[in-house]
């Protein structure tokens, strides 16, 4: 594996292969690199020829207070796991590499960044915007591993490329959870060992509107005070948004009557975990 810190490097490294005319996979991540992450990294290799993971924690995409400074970083670790996994470049740039001081260019996605975790976060999706398409731009990915965990960037990503005409196909992986049903995150490792039982709650919320919707509700109000209420009623939870939305716009829907995902966001202590899960079409499994 090439470890290396530049833009012109990684286009350096990626010369031969697209000369070769050989598919390259991308998987951009902040580091701290679990199983979720892996999941991508492997999906990567699976469906490229050239498999190019990048580790930057992206201060743009943090608002005040939030936890940039502390937000876990462990370079080795994660060089030794994706070296062990078979990928071929590792792009770890510098927060000055990738923000010189004249840059003054951002990449705002709009409305579909402004509500959810986006109203939480002002800025945030912008951030996560910028920085992705300064990552394609410089790794110039086929494809693209984003995962469903951060369903709403996920969209984001995909709504930025089609609209600034990027030709990188963005691929969206599945949530990858713990035994107890958390999805995994490099923030879990904030929670004590009790929180981490009340976080499971989120995962507990999403099941049980599965469960609802498979017996035939299909009225999403009700659906979203349901997980409210279990969430909020769950110690030391506070819950921030649990909304059934439209799959590919974000926005609120009534009934589920087309593709819908149910998406949760609380504070478990001071750590702020989301969750999300995809809606069954109403009553479908619910036939015998
Ligand atoms: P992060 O390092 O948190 O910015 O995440 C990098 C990428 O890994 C993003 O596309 C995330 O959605 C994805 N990711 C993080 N956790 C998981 C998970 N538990 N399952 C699947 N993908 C994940």
């Amino acid at each position: 594996m090439e470890q290396v810190v530049s833009a012109e490097e990684v286009r350096g490294a990626l010369a031969r292969p697209r000369m070769e005319g050989r598919t390259i996979g991308f998987v951009p991540t902040m580091g701290a690199l679990h199983e979720g992450h892996l999941s991508l990294v492997r999906a990567s290799l699976a469906q490229a020829d050239v498999t190019v993971v990048s580790v930057f924690v992206n201060p743009t995409q943090f608002g005040p207070g939030e936890d940039f400074a502390a937000y876990p970083r462990d370079i080795e670790a994660d060089a030794a796991l994706l070296a062990a996994e078979g990928v071929d470049v590792l792009f770890v740039p510098t927060v000055p590499g990738m923000y010189p001081p004249d840059a003054s260019t951002t990449v705002d996605p709009g409305s579909i960044g402004t509500v959810w975790c986006g109203a939480a976060r002002p800025g945030h999706f912008t951030g996560v915007a910028t920085v992705v398409v300064k990552l394609l731009g410089i790794v110039g990915p086929d494809l693209a591993f984003f995962g469903e965990k951060d369903y709403q960037q996920l969209k984001v990503v995909q709504h930025v490329v089609r609209d600034l005409d990027i030709g990188t196909r963005v691929v969206g992986c599945p949530i990858v959870r713990d035994r107890d049903g958390l999805a995994l995150s490099s923030r879990n490792r904030y929670l004590t060992s009790d929180e981490r039982g009340h976080g499971t709650v989120l995962h507990r919320a999403l099941s049980a509107l599965v469960e609802s919707v498979r017996a035939g509700n299909a009225d999403a109000p009700m659906l979203e005070r349901d997980m409210a209420r279990m969430i909020e009623s769950e110690e030391g939870v506070t819950l921030e948004y649990a909304s059934v939305v439209d799959s590919d716009n974000l926005e609120r829907v009534t009934t589920i009557d087309r593709p819908a995902r149910a998406i949760v966001a609380a504070r478990v202590g001071s750590t702020r975990l989301i969750d999300n899960v995809q809606v069954p079409a109403s009553g479908a499994c619910d036939n015998g």
